[in-house]
């Protein structure tokens, strides 16, 4: 059957021979060994070991018959050359592993079982049993290797043959304690035909701590795939069904179960499938039988990758998340900053900000199409839409959303915060569109609102059932707060913009105002004042002309006082015809009812309540503003425009200031007329009174001096002597004559000085002449009082140019004054000069005088004490008719005084006064 039949030398024969005897004699050992481990595991009472034990006797057995039947004597042709001819290794192989597997698997169990046994005749025979086995598996693995020599002499490099058991155990380090302490996690499925292999395996890996599953053949490993997960897939590559290989392929088809690992089962003779598996995606492979410490280090090591790559598939898969997450919120943010770009370009244009608001509400939010409505307290209204279908379009035109739960925008209103609804199909209270056939599903209505006012609703609608994210959700509530900034933007700036309108028209009406009441309060000029008043009336009203009438109560004619803006031909028609009281035009229908009385048009009114000449100058409107003094009809304010249209309340309340600022101008023009021919009048009557009391004092004097006169003659005795007694009587009349002299020159400088008639004499005298005059004069008085009285006159002091005699008076009066004043002390005068004045001055002390009196004492009448029931006597006048003279001597007096210590009256004069002396 084989071409290597007929090549065999006898050596070979020999050795194929030897061979054979070899392995019957090692499946004896095998057999007797497993007898023993039997007995003595029975001796020791090791019943729990039974099981196993009687696996191995059962697999040993069936060891034997095959041997027996492969190379029993009949099949010597097998044996041709050196070893087993390649077809029949094949066979030997694949009939003895299953039950050396199995040997040497339970075999290997028992020893890990039986370690603490050591030194026991179970534990030695154990130990035999496995001994036995590996012998065996070396015989196959040594006949292997000769056949392949064989074959291909010299082809192959020793190295490279892959050893029927392909890991040398004695390599790796043994560490059964390790092993079976170490608790490993993850849950493996064992995939095996072979019932033994996924006992030992499924028994080995749950007690190293691994979930275990086991499936029976390719389809069942499928099955159990699809229903749990697993952390690693141990797959037998030769089964009946499905082999490993496609179950693996299949596997690696499937997204799902793509990343779990398999480590593939092979037998000794499979490792060119198994290097297959591996290109196929397999991880490993583990030879049959197994090593323990080769299991256990490739399934950790495979886990453990598996730990690694599932950790990272789940980083990449939040990565992948949070770079969505990230790049979603990116483009939102980016959104909304150009959003707000937008509004603070656009404080005019809110359309273009909601325009583009419903383009990003549809980008951004993945939905169908998107709609701005504003509220107005009633109904919401479209006033900006994206995508939306037509017919929707038109129908949310014609039927404005009413607040209320039959839709989302008019439920966002009523509840004042955001409405999601999943499917408004499954909403029975969503009615809005009626039976209009619309493709909506899902719909979010954000309401934009101020504080608790709803300002309006942003919606967005979906075509399918397909919920808004939490995230898009947030999206669009910040996009109803900066439309509601847009909105806000857009209001206050209007506010604004009124504002300064009204503002700079109140500015102008206020600057208008200033003018005129400047004008009213600071010119006279009658004319000038309702000049200014009517030409500010009409600019202000914006009218194109205007006049002031003043009513002539005699002749009950409206003159036209100042005009504005019209022209001659208007004015002579004023002239020619004028406006009375009674006519019943607009002037008098104003004054006579006291109220404002306009025409909006006269087109469409009464012409015969305007006059001919306004119609004829083209003007349509006007305004009649009555001027009202107190108790009569002072004139009237007219304003004209070429333009049809009623005046504003604000223009006719403007007016009426203007108006009554008029009637004040006029009636402060009237009254100044009448104050001007007052004065006049009673300047004249004081001329002429002055006049009379300077005549009368000069008058009495003449008589009185013949008095004077006579009663010195008589007591002179020149008219015979007079008895003793009438002497004193005739003193007595003397004093009082002079007296009374005295105050009759008084009062006829005082009405000298009113008249203008008082005058100087100058010429050249001696200050110290003065002053001893005035001593000699008063000395007696002051002596009477018992006052002290001294002078002070400096030496050398030049002569002065005054009118000697009425500065005599003056310090005659300062003097009187100090003496009547002071009750105790001393009176003094002083004469100096200094910086080319005299410096004359009375001191007393006497009683002081009030500061706020000190000024006032030099009025005329003026006293301190203005009681009739004084203490002291006089007239007032004395210091008025001194500061006069002082002053017409181009000097000045003044007083200076400590209350309770005294008063000094100080002067000082020109040494030289202005000739002619000025009044
Ligand atoms: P009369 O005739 O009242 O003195 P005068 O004009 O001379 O009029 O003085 C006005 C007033 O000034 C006096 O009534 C008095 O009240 C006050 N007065 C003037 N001189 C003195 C003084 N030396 N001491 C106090 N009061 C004085």
């Amino acid at each position: 059957m084989s071409t290597h039949e007929t090549d065999a030398k006898p050596s070979d024969r020999i050795q194929g021979a030897n061979t054979r005897e070899q392995v019957l004699a090692t499946v004896g050992r095998i057999s007797v060994h497993a007898k023993n481990v039997h007995i003595e595991a029975m001796r020791h009472g090791r019943h729990d070991l039974e099981l196993d034990i009687d696996r191995i006797l059962a697999a040993t057995r069936d060891l034997t018959d095959r041997v027996e039947q492969l190379i029993g004597a009949g099949t010597q042709a097998i044996w041709s050359i050196g070893g087993l001819n390649p077809a029949a290794q094949q066979a030997l192989r694949h009939e003895l592993r299953t039950p050396l597997n199995a040997i040497k698997g339970y075999g290997e169990m028992l020893q890990e079982d039986l370690a603490s046994l050591t030194g026991t005749p179970l534990q030695a025979a154990v130990e035999h049993l496995a001994s036995a086995a590996n012998d065996l598996l070396t015989l196959f693995d040594h006949m292997v290797a000769l056949s392949v020599r064989k074959s291909h002499p010299g082809a192959i490099d020793e190295e490279a043959i892959p050893p029927v058991v392909s890991d040398k155990p004695q390599r790796l380090p043994r560490d059964r304690d390790t092993s079976s302490t170490t608790v490993q996690s993850g849950t493996i499925l064992i995939v095996d035909d072979n019932e033994a292999n996924r006992d030992l395996l499924s028994r080995r890996l749950t007690r190293n701590g691994y979930r275990v599953s086991m499936a029976v053949g390719g389809q069942a490993a499928l099955d159990a795939l699809t229903e749990a997960d697993f952390d690693l897939v141990l797959l037998d590559l030769m089964m009946p069904d499905i082999n490993g290989l496609e179950v693996l392929q299949r596997m690696k088809a499937d997204v799902r179960l793509r990343m779990v690992p398999v480590i593939m089962i092979t037998a000794s003779a499979e490792t060119d499938s198994a290097i297959h598996c591996i290109e196929a995606g397999a991880e490993d492979y583990l030879p049959k039988p197994f090593d323990p410490v080769l299991l256990r280090a490739r399934i950790g090591a495979c886990l453990e990758k598996k730990r690694w790559r599932d950790r990272e598939q789940d980083y990449l898969r939040r990565l992948e998340a949070h770079t969505k997450d990230l790049q979603e919120s990116l483009k939102q943010q980016t959104a909304t900053s150009e959003l707000l770009k937008v509004i603070g370009r656009s404080i005019f244009d809110l359309r273009s900000v909601f325009n583009l608001l419903v383009e990003y509400c549809v980008k951004l939010c993945e939905s169908e199409h998107a709609f701005i409505l504003r509220f107005d307290g009633r109904v919401l209204r479209l006033v900006a839409d994206h995508n939306v279908l037509p017919d929707m379009k038109a129908y949310v035109e014609r039927h404005p959303i009413t607040p209320g739960r039959g839709s989302g925008a008019g439920r966002a209103v009523l509840e004042r915060c955001t409405i999601h609804i999943p499917d408004i199909r499954n909403d029975p209270e969503y009615t809005y569109y009626g039976t209009l056939a619309v493709p909506l599903r899902t719909v979010l209505s954000v309401p934009m609102l101020r504080g608790d006012e709803v300002l309006g609703v942003i919606a967005i609608n979906r075509h399918e059932v397909r919920p808004f994210t939490d995230s898009q959700i947030t999206l669009m509530e910040t996009f109803a707060d900066q439309a509601v900034i847009a909105i806000e933007n857009v209001r206050l700036f209007e506010e604004v913009q009124a504002r300064t309108q009204e503002l700079a028209h109140s500015v102008a009406e206020l600057k208008a105002l200033g003018e005129v009441s400047q004008a009213v309060n600071s010119t006279i000029d009658l004319e000038t004042v309702l000049a200014t008043i009517v030409a500010n009336a009409v600019q202000l009203s914006d009218t194109d002309g205007g006049s002031i009438y003043v009513l002539h109560e005699a002749s009950g004619e409206f003159e036209p006082r100042s005009t504005y803006g019209m022209d001659e031909a208007v004015i002579a028609g004023f002239k020619a015809k004028p406006i009375r009281i009674g006519d019943k035009t607009v002037v008098d229908q104003a004054t006579v009812q006291r109220v404002a009385v306009q025409i909006a048009d006269v087109h469409h009114d009464d012409a015969s309540r305007v006059h001919d000449s306004i119609l004829r100058a083209g003007f349509r409107a006007l305004l009649t503003i009555p001027l009202l003094g107190a108790d009569r009809i002072v004139g009237a304010l007219v304003v004209r425009r070429k333009r049809p249209g009623e005046f504003p309340k604000k223009t006719i309340e403007l007016l009426q200031t203007f108006a009554a600022q008029s009637v004040l101008a006029i009636q402060n023009a009237r009254l100044f007329h009448e104050i001007e021919k007052k004065s006049r009048e009673l300047e004249i009557a004081s001329q002429h009174q002055s006049q009379f009391v300077a005549n009368m004092s000069h008058e009495l004097r003449t008589p009185l001096a013949a008095m004077l006169g006579y009663a010195e003659l008589l007591q002179e005795g020149i008219y015979d002597a007079l008895p003793k007694k009438s002497l004193p009587i005739l003193r007595r009349i003397e004093s009082n004559g002079k007296h009374l002299l005295g105050l009759i020159n008084t009062v006829l400088d005082i009405s000298k000085i009113e008249a203008g008639q008082f005058q100087l004499n100058l010429a050249e005298y001696a200050l110290g002449t003065i002053v001893e005059t005035v001593l000699v004069a008063t000395e007696s008085l002051a002596a009477t009082k018992k006052l002290a009285f001294n002078i002070e006159i400096a030496k050398g002091l030049p002569y002065g140019i005054g009118d000697e005699q009425r500065l005599t008076q003056v310090l005659l009066n300062l003097v009187g004054n100090a003496i009547k004043f002071t009750d105790a002390g001393e009176v003094r005068i002083a004469a100096g000069a200094a910086n080319g004045h005299f410096e004359l001055s009375v001191s007393d002390t006497g009683p002081g005088i009030p500061p706020e009196e000190r000024e006032r004492i030099f009025e005329k009448f003026r006293q301190v004490d203005g009681s009739n029931t004084r203490a002291k006597g006089g007239t007032g006048l004395g210091l008025a008719i001194a500061r006069e003279i002082v002053e017409m001597h181009g000097g000045r007096i003044w007083v200076e005084s400590t209350m309770g210590q005294g008063s000094t009256f100080r002067m000082e004069l020109p040494m030289r006064a202005a000739t002619g002396g000025a009044t």
